[in-house]
């Protein structure tokens, strides 16, 4: 099976209860799935697809989610067609007759077509291996989406009586939940219920006093990143479209009003990313399966935790992490009052207004906020600090940040504003890098200067003061720094500010730590710049060539060859044929012109092929061995390579993970600072070296750990 997932859809291994269900299906047992949206519900019926002998019916209700998915398996190089409304006779006799001679392992079909009894007798002509149902709540009236064709599919049991069915929803009370498995006829299937808690979002709540500022000032840090803010009316939607296009964002509203070409427009816009932010009533998001939405604001708070989790549901469906953040008044409440005291019924208002109050409690919590959600949804989290909420991870402790402030603006300006964050940060801790000393900047009265600080901090700082508006960075390919007036005036009339203190890896909470690399940001916009270009040629949505998680990886792991990339995670065989040469092609480009230090591929997933050290920078690394066998000091062999000290450390590790091996026994630390480090490591690992760094205070600089570490290694 994992070989399975890697070959076709280029995955290392399982989400959660993946491997359950397939393993049930194969057992060609009914299934009925329970899964939140982004977990993984495709996968379930897709790779038994390949696995069974003839091909599996997939029925599905939208017709714009159907193509999609047909793209996305068809890029991979899965036969796979889609039946509906959107075809003519002769296109769809074509599938048929492919279908028949068993040349395709999906075709996805609408449920009225059930109805049909031509189609019917066709099916019976075919092998049919596996039936799935997606979204099967649409057969429930009880549920939130009821559409009547679904209940064509009553018939499938007793037409199919040997034939697996597998039905998937996100969103089942237990009302509907009883609904589809008496409709379909699935009281033997066994059912797969994944926990709702979707760990890579992190939500939180603000307080809406001047929201609109709060707003840009959000999307300034998501310029290119996919972003849906949910408003209350359309009104609002358009106002807010309008102003944020004012303000330079490329923005475009989205309601029941619209016209249906204009709605399915802006809705492929937005999936082509070339609208990147939607401003929508609650219409928006039922017809979109975009992976790679990073952010879901509501303007307004909605009127109940169902469709609020419905509604963040849709960021972060790659699993990579993403925010969803709520703009809170209590004055808005009025705005939904208004509609309850509207409503017929004395019920149904009284139970809108219960549905409300529990959003209410929900904005006003003090306690993780996760914990209360999955709680409303009947589960219960066994700790109390999700880690990845407002409460649980707020750190707004401010610092006086005058003095680093000071340094990092003069920094920019002593060094000709031209350059971007990474080398600012690199001149400040005085790194001993090749490009500053071509530039003469190792002799500048800032080199140096904020030796005292990480480069995390003085990244986090950096990133604050352009967010308010004292340093502008530059919208290039490779963005550069500079003052604003704002800034200006604070280093020139000796103003004081007060930050944000920059937070630790360790507080930022569970799923960061777990899901995002540290990637390379400027390759990962090259690449995502190329990804565009490419789908626009094929004409399919972006993410259907690559997620965004692949292009981090690149990023991250900088593969050099077909074998390195393999390795990353989404490229399967077929991705791997058509596409590796462009983007090998730019990696490589990339690398050339820049100073990278690519990370090592984790060495417990399969080995396509040791990450080959001598890849990279060949002549650098045995240069390297060949001095260090000499017993030249780390300090000699830096200046005659021109390296960065760290760089030399770093060759010595890769060359000792290599299996190399060199005698290093010259290379010894002092003893007393040595054993201090030795046992740090012990402590805490040696997997990084910031939590190093941190525990021991920042008394070792990260050079002198790396060579700790490496003497412990080798
Ligand atoms: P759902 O239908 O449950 O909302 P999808 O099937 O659309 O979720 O999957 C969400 C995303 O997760 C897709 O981009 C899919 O390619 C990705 N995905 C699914 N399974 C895996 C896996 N095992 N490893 C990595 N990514 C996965
Ligand atoms: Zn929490």
């Amino acid at each position: 099976m994992l070989s399975t997932l890697k070959k076709h859809f280029g995955y290392d291994k399982f989400r959660p209860m993946q491997a359950e269900i397939i393993t049930n299906v194969l057992d060609k047992k009914d299934t009925f799935v329970l899964m939140p949206t982004g977990g993984g519900k495709s996968l379930c019926y897709q790779l038994p697809a390949l696995k069974l002998g003839g091909v599996t019916l997939v029925i599905s209700p939208l017709i714009a989610l159907m193509k999609d998915q047909v793209d996305s398996l068809q890029a991979n190089g899965i036969s796979a067609e889609f039946i509906n409304s959107s075809l003519n006779q002769s296109q769809i006799d074509a599938i048929l007759q492919r279908a028949r001679n068993n040349e395709i392992k999906l075709i996805y079909i609408a449920p009225e077509r059930f109805a049909i009894l031509s189609f019917q007798d066709f099916l019976q002509s075919l092998t049919i291996s596996l039936i799935a149902i997606d979204e099967a709540h649409c057969i429930s009236e009880w549920g939130h989406d009821f559409r009547p064709d679904y209940r064509n599919l009553s018939v499938l049991k007793k037409q199919f009586p040997s034939v697996p069915l597998i039905a998937l929803t996100a969103t089942a009370t237990p009302k509907v939940k009883e609904d589809i498995i008496r409709l379909l006829n699935l009281d033997k299937a066994k059912v797969f219920v994944s926990s709702f808690d979707r760990e890579n979002l992190h939500i939180s709540i603000i307080n809406k006093k001047n929201a609109f500022p709060k707003l840009i000032n959000i999307l300034k840090n998501h310029r290119e990143d996919a972003v849906i803010i949910y408003c209350h009316s359309r009104k609002e939607t358009e106002d807010i479209a309008k102003n944020l296009k004012l303000n330079k964002f490329s923005a475009a509203a989205y309601h029941a009003g619209l016209e249906p070409n204009k709605r399915k427009l802006v809705q492929d816009q937005f999936i082509k990313d070339k609208v990147h932010i939607i401003v929508a009533t609650i219409a928006f998001g039922m017809g979109i399966d975009k992976p790679d939405v990073r952010v879901v604001i509501h303007y307004t708070f909605p009127k109940t935790l169902e469709g609020y989790y419905q509604e963040i549901g849709r960021a972060g469906r790659d699993g990579l992490p993403s925010k969803c953040i709520m703009f809170y008044t209590y004055a808005d409440l009025r705005k939904h009052e208004f509609f309850i005291n509207q409503m017929t019924g004395a019920d149904l208002a009284e139970i809108a207004r219960n549905k409300l109050s529990t959003v209410l409690s929900f904005c006003e919590l003090s306690s993780c906020r996760k914990k209360y959600l999955l709680k409303y949804f009947d589960e219960e989290m066994a700790n109390d600090n999700c880690g990845a909420c407002d409460m649980c991870t707020n750190t707004t402790e401010k610092i006086d940040a005058t003095i680093i402030s000071q340094k990092i603006m003069s920094a920019i300006i002593r060094t000709g504003s031209r350059f971007g964050k990474n080398y600012i940060s690199d001149v400040l801790l005085g790194k001993n890098i090749q490009k500053i000393k071509i530039n003469g900047h190792d002799k500048l009265s800032v080199f140096g200067i904020a030796k005292e600080a990480s480069e995390d901090e003085v990244g986090q700082i950096t990133k604050q003061l352009i967010d308010l508006d004292y340093i502008q960075k530059s919208e290039d390919q490779y963005p550069t720094l500079k003052l604003t007036k704002k800034g200006l005036a604070f280093l020139n009339e000796n103003q004081k500010i007060e930050l944000n203190k920059p937070v630790s890896e360790e507080k930022t909470g569970r799923n960061k730590r777990k899901e995002s690399l540290e990637y390379n940001q400027d390759l990962f916009f090259v690449l995502r710049a190329i990804r565009k270009d490419m789908a626009e040629k094929m004409k399919v949505p972006p993410f259907i060539i690559f997620g965004d998680k692949s292009l981090m990886e690149m990023s991250y792991y900088f593969p050099r060859n077909k074998n390195d990339f393999a390795r990353i995670s989404g490229v399967g065989t077929k991705k791997l044929q058509e596409f590796s040469d462009i983007f090998l092609g730019a990696i490589n480009d990339f690398c050339n012109n820049n100073e990278v230090s690519p990370a090592k591929f984790p060495s417990d997933t399969d080995s396509i092929g040791i990450i080959d050290i001598k890849m990279s920078r060949p002549a650098f690394h045995e240069k390297t061995k060949e001095l260090v066998n000499k017993k030249i000091p780390i300090v000699r062999i830096a200046k005659n390579q021109n390296l960065a000290i760290s760089t030399v450390i770093n060759h010595i590790e890769k060359l000792i993970d290599a299996g190399e091996k060199l005698d290093l026994d010259y290379l010894k630390l002092p003893r007393d600072r040595f054993e201090i480090m030795a046992s740090a490591f012990m402590e805490i690992g040696d997997e990084k070296l910031k939590p190093v760094f941190e525990y021991l205070k920042g008394n070792f600089s990260y050079d002198e750990l790396r060579l700790a570490r490496v003497l412990l290694r080798a």
